[in-house]
């Protein structure tokens, strides 16, 4: 069931973002050749500890999980590029790091992920982030009362497809208010002035990824971690943005 917030539960929703999205801010600030991503979500978590906010991840279960998440962050490193479960590795000079983070501050959650490369980067890599900060900042301007939610999966198809991109509709974006994940699912390609509506109150998680050479993912051996299937890299930009009458609000917007 797709639910709508009222202006009110909007400004509500707030705070939730500006957490979410001070501790991307933190962490794009702490990765770094060297750092070790346990640190990542040890500073993710002190974080969550002293705003009060609880993590959405920690006790994450959901069907396709081996077991409950245990961390409160994703760290995806070079062909991960999803649902990274943090274990004991050392950033390297190059790697391309994808950070996604979600939480609950007074009872609504926010959920926005980061892209980016510690030390020297691949040109490529650079391209890619690139190329997926576009699809997303295409994604919310299309994200206004009268278009659809098709026009959303449109813009992002568009600049995956310019970019020689080929576009994985297993996992998208989707709706965002009490709990992470709700109605509607946000597909990252689709057909314009197709699907439901969007109206004045609509939160929604949107979240282009890609992969360099390939749209085939595999679960690693962890139960979480997602790769690609051929070995190539990913990235991954999300924000959760409110359908406004003034337009789209960037909720997780970092300053
Ligand atoms: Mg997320």
């Amino acid at each position: 069931m797709i639910e709508l917030r009222t202006p009110a539960q909007v400004e509500q929703m707030r705070p939730a973002g500006r957490f979410v999205a001070d501790v991307l801010t933190a962490l794009v600030a702490k990765a770094d050749v060297g750092v070790n991503l346990l640190e990542l979500d040890a500073l993710a978590h002190a974080m969550i500890r002293e705003r009060g906010a609880e993590s959405c991840y920690l006790d994450y279960h959901p069907s396709f999980g081996a077991s409950p998440f245990g961390k409160v962050l994703c760290t995806s490193v070079n062909d991960a590029v999803l649902h990274g479960l943090p274990r004991d590795y050392v950033l390297r000079d190059g790697d391309l790091l994808s950070v996604d983070f979600a939480a609950s501050v007074d009872g609504w959650v926010s959920d926005s992920a980061v892209s980016l490369v510690v030390g020297t980067p691949r040109e490529e890599d650079l391209r890619l982030i690139e190329v997926t900060d576009r699809a997303l900042d295409a994604a919310i301007a299309a994200a206004v009362p009268g278009n659809k939610l098709g026009d959303i999966s449109f813009a992002i198809g568009e600049v995956a497809r310019a970019a020689g991109l080929t576009i994985n509709l297993q996992f998208g974006g989707h709706g965002v208010g009490r709990t992470m994940h709700g109605d509607p699912h946000v597909p990252n390609d689709g057909r314009p002035h197709r699907g439901f509506p969007l109206r004045e109150g609509l939160v929604i998680a949107i979240e282009p990824w890609f992969l360099h050479t390939t749209n085939e993912i595999y679960t690693d051996a962890d139960g979480w971690t997602l790769r690609s299937a051929d070995g190539s890299r990913g990235a991954h930009m999300e924000h959760t943005v409110a359908i406004t009458a003034d337009g789209p609000l960037v909720l997780t917007a970092r300053t």
